[in-house]
């Protein structure tokens, strides 16, 4: 029996669970608040730069599983964009993420032996790392935590790093050969036409409708609807019952410069804290064409959220993590035929490949009921 299902939010966890459901028989609406789909991902072409805006952050696809590479290639086509973004610390560049180039422009240090050993001399010899501070004195010591991480991270997140968990840069490889690939995935690349073009094509022929704040009318809703997927916020589901969630936001500011190539790649990251942006994207760089003789680039900036801005980051402290833990328990009790996706649903740090993989995996389990 075909069942009518209502999908909040026209980003990947909603948009593949809406093609994935339509293709198993069933019926899907979108609704989507913003004015176009994609969700974070979105895209848009700049004519005088010739290149694609990434209008929410730039955004890398990467994945090491030959499944969710082969699905999203049946949407897309991929360049061979890598992602090797340099940091600008005080007047210098530096390689990144740190490697045996980095090491060297520190100390002069060129080969894997020579770096281990200074890496042995610097690390402070803490036992069991309990925060971001303490995992990267216990790893790269004093020298390399300031200079490209400490800046940085309380930008990012404005809090001190002893209050926040290391996973946030266990993400961060630090490597003893002269390999600059940010990623370590079998895959990677950017969309030739935009990440929106990927929308396009998941979404062709569904019934999407933009504008539309699911949460204005989320009781009328419900009624009409076998059975809801939900992409926002968790706790604005709940007005907020359990405890606001906390998040980061952040804020873009794009230049288009008279000039061809402004910094030479796609990211810098700068990692001193009286610059007050985070990093500097140049967007031709992704779509690796620069032809046109002008660049738009867009300067970065982290900021607290509060109602009304963009929740862009999940900030996944032990307390939030709890608050989001009983909404979890309310959403158990409530009986409510509403699942909650993607990286605001699950209050997950997810990327693009993790968040298809789970609405696969949660489609799968959907069918089967
Ligand atoms: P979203 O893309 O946020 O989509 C949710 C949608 O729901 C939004 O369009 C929203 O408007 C809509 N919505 C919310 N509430 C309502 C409502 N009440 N009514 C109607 N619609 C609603 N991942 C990578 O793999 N590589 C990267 O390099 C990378 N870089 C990133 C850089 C930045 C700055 C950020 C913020 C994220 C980055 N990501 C990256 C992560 C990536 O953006 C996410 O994994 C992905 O967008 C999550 O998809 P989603 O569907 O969960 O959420
Ligand atoms: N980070 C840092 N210096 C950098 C880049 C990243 O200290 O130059 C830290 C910072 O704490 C950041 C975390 O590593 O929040 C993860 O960064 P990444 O760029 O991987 O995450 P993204 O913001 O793209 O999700």
């Amino acid at each position: 029996m075909p069942r009518k299902f209502l999908i909040v939010g026209a980003g990947f966890f909603g948009s593949v669970c809406a093609r994935e459901l339509t293709d198993a028989g069933h019926q899907c609406l979108i609704v989507e608040k913003r004015d176009h789909i994609g969700g974070n991902c979105f895209t848009r072409f700049w004519e005088e730069a010739g290149c694609h805006q990434h209008v929410y952050g730039p955004h890398i696809f990467h994945t090491n599983s030959p499944e969710i590479w082969a699905y999203v290639n049946r949407f897309a086509e991929f360049n061979h964009f890598v992602n090797r973004p340099r940091v600008s610390y005080r007047g210098n560049i530096y390689s990144f993420p740190l490697n045996l180039l980095t090491l060297y422009q520190l100390y002069g240090v060129k080969t894997p032996f020579e770096a281990e050993e200074k890496l042995a001399s610097v690390r402070e010899p803490i036992e069991n790392p309990e925060n971001l501070e303490e995992w990267c004195l216990s790893q790269v010591g004093r020298e390399i935590y300031e200079k490209f991480i400490k800046g940085y991270t309380v930008k990012q997140w404005q809090k001190d790093p002893k209050e926040l968990p290391a996973s946030i840069i266990r993400r961060l490889p630090v490597r003893l050969t002269y390999d600059d690939n940010y990623f370590t995935d079998r895959y990677q690349g950017i969309p030739v036409g935009g990440y929106t073009s990927i929308f396009e094509r998941l979404l062709e022929g569904l019934a999407v409708e933009l504008e539309v704040d699911f949460l204005k009318e989320r009781d009328n809703w419900i009624g009409k609807y076998d059975e809801i997927i939900y992409t926002g916020p968790v706790d604005a589901f709940f007005d907020y019952s359990e405890g606001v969630l906390e998040y980061r936001s952040l804020r873009f500011e794009n230049e288009l410069l008279d000039q061809r190539d402004f910094q030479g790649n796609a990211l810098i990251n700068y990692t001193d804290e009286r610059v007050p942006y985070t990093r500097i994207a140049e967007h031709k760089h992704f779509d690796m064409n620069l032809n046109q003789p002008k660049t738009l680039i867009t300067r970065e900036f982290s900021q607290n959220w509060k109602p009304g801005l963009t929740e862009y980051y999940p900030v996944n402290t032990a307390a939030n993590n709890e608050t989001f833990r009983r909404y979890g328990e309310l959403i158990a009790k409530s009986g409510l035929p509403v699942t909650f996706g993607g990286r605001l649903g699950q209050y997950r740090y997810f990327d693009m490949h993790q968040v298809i993989a789970a609405a696969l995996s949660k489609v799968k389990e959907l069918l089967s009921k």
